[in-house]
C-alpha cells in the first residue's frame, strides 16, 4: 500500500491527507509547530475551492463557521462604490464563497484528519530537516536527532520558505520581494452592516485596503473585520520578515481610505495590533516533482495574495495529486500532477504579480481619481471595469463566479 509523508499541516497538507484518505492512500503529516497555528487572520475561499472541501465532507462545518460574502466592491477615492461583482452562490455558482478565519479553517481540516485517520496522523512539534530518496522510497530526517521516517512519496507542503523546495532547488527556491509591505489585522466592535461584502480601495503606490467580516474563532456570535493594508514601500524600506507591530506604527495613508460604510482609521484603530509582512512570490519552478518527491501549495507556488487564490490553489493541488496517485505508479503520478497543475498555476503567479484584480482599482484611479461620479456615468464605467477584470481572469485562466 502506498504511504505518503506530508511535511506541514497548513491548508494544503491537511487537505491532501483528507483527499488521500478518500482514495485509500495512507499518509502521515509532520508539523513543526506544537499545534494548529496560523499567521494572519481571514482568508477568502473561492467557490472552486469550496467545491473540493464539500466533496471531502466538511460542508456543514464550513457553513457553520464562515461568512458567505455576497459581493466584492471596489471603492473610489471619493468613497463611491464604482464596481461590484457578485460572489459564489450570489454570482450563480453551485458553491458559496466563504470568508473564514484561517485558524478556524485549519482546525476544521485538522479535526477531520484526526477523526478519520487517527489522532497520530498529524505529528506536531516535528520539524523535517532534510530528505533523501532511492529507488525504493524516500526518507525524511527530523530536527534534533537521528530519527527518520520512510515512505513511498514525500510531499513538501511546508509553505513559502519550504525546506523541501530548497533541497530540490538550492539555487531557485528564494522568494522575490518587490518592496511591498503588508499589514494585517482584525478590528472589533465595528457596527453590523446589512450585507456581507469584500471591500477594496486604494492603490499600492499610495496605500490600499481590503476588508471583510469573519466570525471570531473564540465566539462565533462575534464578528471581526479582517483587513489587509498594502503599500509600495520600495527597496530601501523593504520588510523581509513577519513581525507583530503596534497599530501606531502603520503609515497614516491608510486612515484616509474610504470603504463605504467604513473608513481605514476606524478599522485600524479598532485593532489591538497588526502583523507586518512582505509581499512575496517566487519565479515559477521548472518542475514541482523530482522522482518520488513533490511540492504543493505555497511550497510549490507562493503568489501575491491579491486575487484570494493561494489557499484555494493549494486545495486544488491536493485533490489533483490524490487523484493522480490513485491512478498511476508513484513517479508517473507525480509527473502527471506536475503537468496538470504547474503550467496553470505558474500563469496565475505571473498574473497576480501584475496586480490581479487590482487592475480595477488602478483603472478607477486613472479614470476618475478622487472625483465624485454622477449616476448617469456609472453604467459606462462599470462596463470598462468589467472588461478589465475579465481580461485578467481570461489571461490567468481562473474560474471565478
Ligand atoms: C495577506 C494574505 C492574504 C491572503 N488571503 C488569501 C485569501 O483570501 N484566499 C486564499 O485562498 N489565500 C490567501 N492567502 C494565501 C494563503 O494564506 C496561502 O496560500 C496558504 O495558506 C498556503 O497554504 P500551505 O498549506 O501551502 O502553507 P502554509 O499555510 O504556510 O502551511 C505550511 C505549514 O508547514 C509547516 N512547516 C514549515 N516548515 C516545516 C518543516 N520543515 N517541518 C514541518 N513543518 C513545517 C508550517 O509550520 C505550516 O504549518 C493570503 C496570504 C496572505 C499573506
Amino acid at each position: 500500500m502506498t504511504k505518503v509523508i506530508i511535511v506541514g499541516a497548513g491548508v494544503g497538507g491537511l487537505t491532501l491527507a483528507l483527499a488521500l484518505h478518500e482514495r485509500g492512500i495512507v499518509s502521515q503529516i509532520y508539523e513543526a509547530h506544537d499545534r494548529v497555528k496560523t499567521v494572519g487572520a481571514g482568508i477568502n475561499l473561492q467557490a472552486y475551492a469550496v467545491k473540493v472541501l464539500h466533496q471531502l465532507g466538511i460542508a456543514e462545518e464550513l457553513s457553520n463557521n464562515a461568512i458567505c460574502p455576497e459581493e466584492s466592491a471596489y471603492i473610489s477615492a471619493a468613497g463611491q462604490t464604482l464596481f461590484k461583482e457578485p460572489l459564489g452562490h450570489h454570482g450563480g455558482s453551485d458553491f458559496p464563497q466563504y470568508s473564514i478565519h484561517r485558524y478556524t479553517l485549519q482546525k476544521i481540516l485538522c479535526d477531520a484528519v484526526q477523526k478519520r485517520l487517527g489522532q497520530h496522523a498529524v505529528q506536531f512539534s516535528t520539524r523535517v530537516n532534510a530528505f533523501s530518496q532511492d529507488e525504493n522510497g524516500v526518507t525524511v530526517q527530523f530536527e534534533g536527532g537521528d530519527t527518520t521516517d520512510r515512505a513511498d512519496v514525500l510531499v513538501g507542503c511546508d509553505g513559502v520558505h519550504s525546506i523541501i523546495c530548497h533541497q530540490m532547488y538550492p539555487d531557485n527556491s528564494a522568494v522575490r520581494l518587490p518592496g511591498i509591505t503588508m499589514w494585517r489585522g482584525v478590528a472589533r466592535n465595528i457596527p453590523p452592516f446589512s450585507r456581507h461584502r469584500v471591500l477594496r480601495a486604494g492603490r499600492l503606490e499610495s496605500g490600499k485596503l481590503i476588508a471583510y467580516p469573519i466570525k471570531d474563532p473564540d465566539d462565533d456570535t462575534a464578528i471581526l473585520w479582517n483587513w489587509v493594508a498594502e503599500l509600495h514601500t520600495g527597496k530601501k524600506a523593504k520588510v523581509e520578515k513577519t513581525s507583530v507591530v503596534a497599530i501606531n506604527t502603520l503609515p497614516e495613508v491608510f486612515n484616509m481610505l474610504q470603504l463605504g460604510e467604513l473608513d481605514g482609521e476606524q478599522l485600524i484603530q479598532n485593532s489591538s495590533h497588526a502583523l507586518c509582512l512582505p509581499m512575496a512570490d517566487r519565479k515559477p519552478l521548472p518542475n514541482w516533482s523530482i522522482g518520488k518527491v513533490t511540492l504543493l501549495g505555497d511550497a510549490a507556488h507562493p503568489m501575491y495574495p491579491v486575487g484570494s487564490n493561494g489557499a484555494g490553489q493549494a486545495i486544488i493541488d491536493a485533490a489533483t495529486l490524490a487523484e493522480c496517485l490513485q491512478q498511476q505508479s508513484v513517479e508517473e503520478a507525480l509527473q502527471l500532477y506536475n503537468t496538470l497543475r504547474r503550467p496553470a498555476v505558474s500563469k496565475l503567479v505571473e498574473g497576480d504579480r501584475l496586480g490581479g484584480p487590482d487592475v480595477v482599482l488602478n483603472e478607477m484611479h486613472r479614470i476618475v481619481g478622487s472625483l465624485h461620479v454622477p449616476e448617469g456615468m456609472l453604467p459606462g464605467l462599470q462596463t470598462t471595469f468589467h472588461e478589465k477584470i475579465s481580461r485578467y481572469r481570461k489571461s490567468v485562466g481562473i474560474l471565478i463566479t
